[in-house]
């Protein structure tokens, strides 16, 4: 059994979910929650953010983020797809800065224009 808050929506509901019953949800006052519980068991997924080098702008970072959910186990790996990364002044919010990081159909994506 696994206990977690749900971070849906401010109420934080306190969940136990159970893998060995079929990922069976407790504490969850809601479907979103149910479905959370069982997602976050299953296949935790993390939106990344972070900054990448921009040449000719005001600032010297730009920030980004993906434009989906990651694996958390994938996580370590697609930020490195931004090391080498460096854009070029100026850059609109939502161009792609790496396509398809490391296989997983995720793109990350600037979140400001610079
Ligand atoms: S289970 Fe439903 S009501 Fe409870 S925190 Fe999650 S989304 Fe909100």
């Amino acid at each position: 059994m696994t206990e977690l808050i749900c971070t849906v929506c401010p109420r934080g509901c306190h969940l136990k979910v159970y893998p060995e019953e079929n990922y069976r949800v407790e504490g969850h006052q809601c479907a979103r929650g149910e479905k959370y519980g069982q997602e976050e068991v299953k296949n935790p997924c993390r939106i990344i953010t972070s900054t990448v080098c921009i040449e000719g702008a005001e600032h010297p970072r730009c920030p980004v983020k993906t434009n989906a959910p990651v694996p958390k186990q994938m996580i370590f790996n697609v930020v490195k797809t931004l090391n080498n990364v460096c854009l070029r002044s100026p850059v609109k919010a939502g161009d792609i800065v790496v396509e398809n990081a490391c296989g997983t159909g995720v793109d990350f994506i600037t979140t400001r224009s610079m």
